[in-house]
């Protein structure tokens, strides 16, 4: 289960989204029910073998969050110019979104910073 409470990526202090807004809110919602799937996945197939049915399945998963990321356009305006963001996954299987600036932001799904 998720330990932190998510937060949607429009709420992210840092991030703006462009596009179009009717389109963006379709896919913010689709995020919001796509995510702690994914999320759940993602830390479970870190402790599952490489091509283990859980990381097949964690892995599509992740790849509808990427999508769906990316069809929200968000943008790190915590540096000049703004950078897009994407959706990683650490070491231990947590996922966090990270901008594309030289020094990269990152923030946990809680909408954290990250050192
Ligand atoms: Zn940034």
């Amino acid at each position: 289960m998720m330990q932190i409470p998510l937060k949607s990526i429009d709420e992210i202090q840092g991030v703006t989204l462009e596009g179009i807004q009717s389109e963006r809110d379709i896919v913010l919602r689709l995020l919001k029910a796509t995510l702690p799937v994914a999320s759940e996945l993602a830390i479970k197939a870190a402790e599952s073998s490489t091509f283990s049915p859980l990381a097949i399945a964690a892995n599509a998963a992740l790849n509808s969050v990427i999508t769906l990321v990316a069809a929200a356009t968000p943008k790190c305006n915590l540096a000049a110019p703004a950078e897009d963001i994407d959706v990683r996954v650490d070491s231990s299987g947590n996922m966090i979104f990270r901008c594309r600036h030289n020094t990269p932001h990152e923030w946990d799904l809680g909408g954290r910073r990250r050192p």
